[in-house]
């Protein structure tokens, strides 16, 4: 049974049962056989671009959709109860708008930003590269000045949409130091810009990752977003926007794994009974369900946080670590909900379980989302409770 939510609006409610409707008939009788095959669904994203749902939390003169972050994840939630590889997709592709949108001249946008948003340009996110994941500011790609141009050289390593993306926002260094960063919009027919084959990757196959190798790609000056020196801070304020994208996914792909564990559940029989009526299985299904509940309930109170324009640092990596942590348990006692078939393809619960394992992983592990925590925490001022030891 989909989630039942509460919408802010009736316009809102009205856009979740639009991407239901759209998800139910468009995306859900591709997905296995993209899956199966590591096929990129490139045109599942034209789709939803003219649908409006690559652009819903951006502003309308470029074509966005101007809606609150706690309606668009919860968009994107719909989006990955049926699709994860297309909901990480959508949720990248915001993270490589964000740049531009937040950094961009008015001119910058003008010129690209509609096109990004109406889906007609998939974007990318470059940041990782093979030896600096979790410590970008270990990273050694370089963009050097020469006159009215730049020339990137360097690897970036586990982009996603890598080799069907047709614009790259890459993070590359102009000068030593965490504030020698830069960040740059790199077109994908740019000459020297090549694509490695997709990674063979445990799950999420039809999300095709690869390292991006930079050979002297030559960009005007007008291609460089934000000032020399801001990549890094461009950078980590877009990761906590599309933390909360990954939140919102992979309560979605908790919330499918638990409707398909009821459904089972409900009609399966042992000992006379449906599972569903035997107590320790009941417990089971219910910490399930009350996993996906506190997910939702932390993205979204971090989401509103971020509509009101308060910090929300802090908030963004605990819903990441938390949506992405239930993700993994759910996925996993969905699988032992099913029985021996539940390890069968004959289920999506297995792909479901092997899709839940990387979002503990990407947009910063699931250790850095404790770091970056632990640090805010160290940083606040404490409130001294009278009395109290
Ligand atoms: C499918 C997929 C898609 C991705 N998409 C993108 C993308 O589009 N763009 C992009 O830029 N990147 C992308 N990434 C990269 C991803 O963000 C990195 O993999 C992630 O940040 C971890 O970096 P790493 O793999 O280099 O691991 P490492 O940084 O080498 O970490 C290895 C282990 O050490 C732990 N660790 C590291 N430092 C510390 C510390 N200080 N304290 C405690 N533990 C620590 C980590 O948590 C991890 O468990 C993607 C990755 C995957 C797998």
């Amino acid at each position: 049974m989909p989630a039942d939510r509460v919408m802010p609006t009736s316009e809102s409610a009205d856009l979740i049962a639009l991407t239901r409707q759209l998800v139910s008939k468009e995306l859900a009788p591709l997905v296995d056989t993209h899956e199966a095959n590591e096929t990129f669904p490139r045109e599942t994203f034209r789709l939803l671009g003219e649908a409006g749902l690559l652009s819903l939390p951006y502003p309308e003169p470029y074509g966005g959709g101007a809606q609150p972050y706690e309606v668009y994840l919860q968009v994107l939630e719909e989006i990955a109860t049926v699709w994860a590889s297309v909901g990480v997709g959508v949720s990248v592709h915001a993270l490589s708008c964000f740049a531009l949108a937040e950094f961009g001249t008015p001119q910058q946008r003008d010129q690209w930003l509609p096109e990004m948003l109406g889906g007609d340009r998939l974007g990318a996110y470059c940041l990782s590269e093979p030896q600096a994941g979790s410590d970008p500011a270990g990273m050694r790609a370089r963009a050097v000045r020469q006159g009215d141009e730049y020339v990137l050289n360097g690897v970036k390593a586990w982009t996603t949409h890598g080799g069907q993306a047709d614009l790259y926002t890459v993070m590359a260094r102009t000068d030593e130091g965490r504030n020698g960063i830069s960040c740059f919009l790199v077109p994908a027919e740019t000459p020297g810009l090549e694509s490695d084959p997709p990674e063979r990757k445990m799950g999420l196959t039809a999300s095709h990752t690869t390292a991006i190798r930079l050979t002297d790609v030559r960009i005007p000056v007008s291609r460089r977003l934000g000032a020399e020196g801001e990549g890094l801070r461009i950078a980590l304020k877009g990761l906590d926007s599309g933390r909360l994208g990954i939140a919102a996914v992979a309560t979605g792909l908790a919330q499918a794994a638990l409707d398909a564990a009821v459904g089972y559940a409900q009609q399966r029989e042992t000992f006379g009974r449906a599972i569903i009526e035997h107590q320790a299985l009941s417990f089971l299904l219910a910490d399930m369900a009350a996993a996906v509940e506190v997910s939702r309930a932390t993205y979204l109170s971090a989401a509103r946080r971020r509509d009101l324009g308060l910090p929300f640092t802090q908030q963004a990596s605990i819903a990441k670590l938390v949506a992405t942590d239930n993700a993994m348990r759910v996925t996993t006692d969905a699988v032992q909900v099913l029985g021996g078939v539940g390890y069968t393809r004959d289920f999506p619960l297995e792909r479901y379980m092997r899709e839940a394992k990387v979002m503990q992983i990407f947009e910063g592990t699931n250790q850095i989302q404790r770091m970056v925590i632990g640090r805010s925490l160290g940083a606040k001022t404490h409130i001294h409770i009278a009395g109290g030891t």
